[in-house]
Parts: structure tokens; sequence; C-alpha cells
């Protein structure tokens, strides 16, 4: 990184942490911010981005917007980026942003960062003193979170001279209707050789970074199916087919799909979220209706289980004389993460957080992640930012006490930098 024209600072991880791993991290400077790697060799921004970020984060978490309504939120980015005097396009998928630094000569190489922007309806419930503003909606998954990463991120670059391109990806709609299918369509992909991402993760300590070649995160399928009986009177169920009662056996049946039908070596799961069907104790439903998601992690197990629920909701019509009907959705592709860009991802999670901080995936998340889309297109990889808050262990992702420790927020933004540079390198 000769080219670099930003401040060069050396680092070196403690002997406790790496005894023989001399860190060589080749940061900006930010306003004459200061980086360094305290001993656990995470990167320490000073307090003035720190703080910088830490505000923008609270803002968008009070502020929070459901998917494809980030107006208020994607104004607020623009803001950020103006004050960084770096050149945007917005109205990008609707709410989205691009925005971009460096040359932007046709060979050189072009490496883009995203980060999703969306809230959940979610009633928030932490009593946190930034806490949503708007009932009903709130920053449940860490969005707020990767927007400050990513605006830090941008920061970081900015100040560099670098070999090449960076599109920073502000996406919408990450969370209900694949926003990053529509920045994909709307060109957000033009020119750029590589993608990468994070996403916050409570399973992981501050400092931690996950990195895992492969699949991580699951096809997503939604189906929906409706059973019709004949209604009648709650005392006389010789005269009529209960759809209640035939939706509950189905629901059984599909247990065993996954259980006995599927190889146990491929993680998969079938959830009926939402059964509803019936008007009165004393009426025997004419219809009932049941949502639920296919999770898979392989295409062929996929195919599997879509073809056992069809043939276990068309055997519900003769073994219990009833008409049904199944309407599937698919969803979100898996994210697979590209072997050389992860190892890319792996290079600048090290130089970020040490390799004590670096971690792999055990097993493959069954959450559905859009950013498959880019990775449809170009090879990328997302990793995880360990953000646990010890005192909020139970507060799963998408629940209403969710909440993360606010230190990722500078290790993101350094990884996300760091990775950009690396991938330029390559
Ligand atoms: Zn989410
Ligand atoms: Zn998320």
């Amino acid at each position: 990184m000769g080219t670099l024209s930003c401040v060069a600072i050396k680092t070196r991880a403690t002997t406790r942490v790496a005894p023989t791993v001399e860190i060589m991290v080749e940061i900006c400077h930010v306003n004459q911010i200061f980086i360094a790697i305290d001993k656990y060799a995470k990167m320490k921004v000073d307090a003035k981005l720190i703080a910088w970020m830490r505000e923008i984060r609270r803002h968008i978490h009070q502020n929070p917007e459901l998917s494809f309504q980030e107006f208020d939120t994607a104004r607020y980015v623009t803001k950020k980026l103006r004050e960084l005097e770096i050149p945007f396009r917005k109205g990008v998928a609707r709410t989205g942003i691009l925005a971009w630094i460096g040359d932007e000569k046709p060979d050189s190489p072009c490496v883009g960062l995203r980060a999703d922007m969306d809230a959940l309806p979610i009633l928030e419930k932490t009593g946190l003193p930034f806490s949503s503003s708007r009932d009903g909606v709130m920053h449940a998954c860490g969005h707020d979170g990767h927007v400050a990463m990513l605006l830090g991120a941008a920061a970081l670059l900015k100040k560099c001279h670098i070999p090449g391109r960076v599109v920073f990806l502000f996406q919408p709609a990450e969370e209900s209707e694949g926003g990053a299918r529509e920045m994909v369509a709307d060109g957000a992909l033009e020119g750029v050789d590589r993608i990468f991402s994070g996403h916050i993760d409570r399973h992981f300590e501050v400092g931690e970074i996950a990195v895992q070649p492969g699949l991580i995160c699951a096809f997503t399928d939604e189906f929906r199916i409706t059973i019709r009986g004949q209604g009648g009177h709650a005392a006389k169920p010789h005269e009529t087919t209960d759809s209640i009662v035939v939706a509950s056996l189905l629901v059984m049946s599909i247990q065993t799909l996954v259980s006995r039908e599927v190889n146990p070596a491929f993680p998969s799961v079938i959830t009926v979220g939402k059964i509803s069907g019936g008007s009165a104790p004393n009426v025997i439903a004419e219809e009932a209706v049941l949502l639920g998601t296919i999770r898979t992690t392989h295409s062929d197990v996929r195919e599997k289980v879509i073809v056992g629920l069809k043939r276990m909701v068309m055997a519900m019509e003769d073994l219990y004389n009833a008409e049904t009907s199944m309407e599937l959705v698919p969803g979100y592709p898996p994210v697979i993460n590209d072997q050389a860009a992860t190892e890319l991802a792996r290079r600048a999670a090290l130089a970020v957080v040490g390799p004590d901080g670096v971690k792999g995936l055990p097993y493959p998340s069954l959450g559905g992640e859009d950013f498959s889309f880019y990775l449809q297109d170009i090879p990328g990889c997302m990793v995880r930012f360990g953000a646990r808050r010890p005192d909020l262990v139970s507060a799963a992702a998408h629940s209403p006490r969710f909440d993360f420790d606010e230190r990722a927020l500078p290790v993101g933004a350094e990884y996300l930098a760091q990775v950009a540079l690396e991938a330029m390198k390559a």
C-alpha cells in the first residue's frame, strides 16, 4: 500500500494475543483522528470519530423506517455524505443511495461496500434514551449500526489516496422485500468487481469478526396453504369436513419432512408461523389457512422439501375429503461467500482485530439475507461483527429488547475500510 497518502500507523498486537504476529495496519487519518490497536488488537478510532458514528447510529435508531420507506434515513445519510464531501446518487432502488470515492478509470479496481438501512415492525421495549420515536417501528436487527459503520468507513477511506474506486451502497428493504435485488436492477453493481458487507451479531464478542467461506445463510421460501372443507354445526361433525382438524393434522405431518426425509447432514427447517380459520366456538370452520417458511442449505434439499410439502398437502384431499391449494413464494437465495473474497475478508479482519479476534461460523444461519442478490452477480463476502451486550443475552435480534454494544461500530468501520483496501490490492 505504498501508494496510500494517508497516515500509516504501525501497530503491534501484544504478546498475549499474537506473540509472533506484527500487524501492519494502514489506516487513514481522519481530521487528525488517531487510530491504533490495543492489546486485544481491536482497532481504536479516536473519540471524535466514535462520537460521530454513535450519533449517527442513535439518530437512525430513534427515527426508524420500514422497508422502502427509508426517506428520512436516506436524507440523513446524504447529509452525512455531504459533510464528508463524498458524491452520491439518491433514489436508487427507490430509497437507496450510491456514493463513491476514488478514480473512475475503467480498468481500476472497484470495490462495493454495503449497508442496509431498514427497520422492523416491532414496538420497541429497550428503554434506551434514544428509543424509537415511531410506535411499532424499531431497529431490532442492527441496521442502524450498519449505516454508521459504512459512513465511518467512508470517512476513513475518503482521506486515503486509494488505488481504485470504492462504491458505498446504502440499501433499503433488506428485511422484507429484497431491496438488494432492486439495487442490482438499478445498476448499483455497474463496474463493481467485488462486494463486502457485515452484520452485527450478538453471538460474538465485541472485537470479534466471524469470517466463513461458502454458504452462511439459507434459502428462504414461504408458503401459503389453504384447506377448504365443509362448514357446519359444531355438534354435527359428521355433516362437515372440519378444515381446522385437517390443518392440525397437516401441521403434524409436516414435522416429519425434515426429521424423516431430509439428510440430517444438511440443516433445514420448516415452520408454520401462522394458522387462521374459524369464526366461533360452535361453528366448524369451512376454511383454514397456514402460512409458513422453508429454510434449507442445499438446492437438492430445498427441492425435496418443496415436493414433499406439496405431496402432503395433496394427500389431505384423499385422506380427509378436503380441498387444498398451495402457493409457494420464493424468497432470498442463500448467501454463499466466495472463497477468494473470503480470504481478503480474513486478511482485513486480521488487520483490524488480530488473530484471536477472527472467528469462523461453525454452522450456517438458517436466516435469510438479501446480500445474496449481489453475490449472484459478483463475488463477495459477508462477515459478522461481534456486538454482544452481556446484560442482554436473551434479547435476540428481531426482539423488542434487542440492542448491541456500540463499541462494535469502530470495528465495523475499520474492517470495511480495510477490506476495500485489501480488495484493491488483490
Ligand atoms: Zn433482520
Ligand atoms: Zn439484519
